[in-house]
């Protein structure tokens, strides 16, 4: 990758492939599912690898390529590939990467499906894993065994947005030889890059903040290149690659990255400057808060405190399911980091796979509520929060 001094907005703005003879501005579609040699000569070497070159979509497109290209400026790593979805990202990572007796250290905060993978598949390859508490990072070295090979984490977390040390994370890993794989999708690379912490790697849900718009599944893994070009040598094999028109929607969506997080995170700061003084609410979590109990690591590590607010409505279940009934211009919907606010219950929805105890584990109680933010009015978004709220009880 070749690197400039054009700053975060600039890059995902003017990272582009080559213009086609046509000189269009915007970079057009390539809905191509090949690509064409020009002689026996060219096609020998193409395959040979001798040439950089597109060959086959399931290896390598223009959009996808430019898509990876924005993402590893934008946080600062070395080469990428692009994945149909956030877990085609996750698996795709891991089963490069791990050998048969490979041992994964997780944090136990991560992402439903994630935990799902180390649970019900990953055990078929005897790949193991353990999972350590986030707020009790003293204890992370103790378990690595002389078979773990990488440490993994999400910051902020789903969803109870807690946080996660990056940078001592990364000095673990550094100290004993170990991959640092960070799901940075709850930040997007806007708000922080795991990278300059001592990631490795680091993973995204392009479903999320990247498309922002709720339009499409994608998944990215950037990082150090030689860990790419074994994910590289596995992907182009297994077929999980990124199709060209989402890439492309995805490179458009990255133009406006900056403006719409910006939006996004004070929109959020307001709502959880509203729940935090509403007697019906028990407790409201966002990193920007002052009172999130990691609010000095939020302001280190992150630019700003993301889409997501977390919080627990008194009353428990009943109340919960009153306030979700009541709801009116929120969306009840799974996703998040789109431009339409969103509310979630976890515990009931995308967390219901987890047993009551590995929730409370994970800081998901039953009432508790996760709202994902969007790009509303505040004051639309706030008065649908508050008139659910009234109906309660
Ligand atoms: C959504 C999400 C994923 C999975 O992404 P998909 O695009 O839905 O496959 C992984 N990690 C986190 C933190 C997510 O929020």
């Amino acid at each position: 990758m070749k690197k400039t001094n054009r700053r975060f907005e600039t890059e995902a703005i003017r990272t582009q492939i080559e213009r086609s003879s046509f000189l269009e501005h915007s970079s057009p579609i390539y809905m191509t599912s090949s690509f064409v040699f020009e002689d026996a000569e060219d096609m020998r070497a193409s395959f040979a690898e001798e040439k950089d070159r597109n060959i086959y979509s399931r290896y390598a497109n223009p959009n996808g390529t430019e898509f990876i290209d924005k993402v590893c400026k934008m946080e600062g790593a070395e080469a990428g590939f692009a994945f149909a979805s956030g877990m085609a990202a996750v698996f795709s990572t891991f089963a490069a990467l791990l050998e048969s007796g490979d041992h994964v250290l997780s944090a136990r905060n991560i992402f439903g499906s994630t935990h799902s993978l180390f649970t019900q598949f990953f055990p078929k390859w005897q790949i193991s894993h353990t999972y350590f508490k986030i707020d009790e990072l003293e204890k992370v070295e103790d378990l690595i065994t002389p078979r773990t090979k990488v440490i993994y984490a999400e910051s902020p977390t789903n969803p109870g947005v807690d946080l996660v040390d990056l940078e001592r994370l990364g000095t673990i890993a550094d100290k004993h030889g170990l991959l640092l794989i960070v799901d940075n999708c709850f930040a997007s690379p806007y708000l922080q890059q795991p990278i300059k912490f001592g990631a490795h790697l680091v993973i995204h849900s392009g479903t999320k903040l990247m498309d922002g718009q709720g339009r499409v599944l994608a998944g990215i893994t950037v990082g150090r290149a030689d860990l790419i070009d074994k994910i590289y040598r596995f992907a182009r094999i297994s077929g999980p690659s990124l199709s060209p028109f989402n890439a492309w929607l995805l490179s458009k969506s990255l133009e406006t990255l900056a403006v719409r997080v910006d939006r996004h995170c004070s929109n959020a700061l307001g709502v959880a400057q509203f729940l935090e003084d509403h007697p019906k609410v028990e407790w409201v979590k966002y990193p920007f808060l002052p009172s999130h109990p990691q609010y000095k690591l939020a302001k280190k590590q992150m630019k700003a405190g993301g889409c997501v607010v977390s919080f627990e409505i008194k009353g428990g279940v009943k109340a919960g399911r009153k306030f979700f009934d009541a709801i009116r211009l929120l969306s009840l919907s799974a996703n998040l980091g789109d431009s339409r606010s969103i509310v979630t219950h976890p515990a009931s929805t995308t967390h219901s796979k987890l047993s009551v105890k590995e929730r409370l584990e994970s800081g998901i109680t039953d009432g508790m509520v996760r709202i994902s933010v969007g790009l509303e009015h505040l004051e639309d978004i706030t008065s649908d929060i508050s008139q659910a709220l009234d109906a309660i009880y």
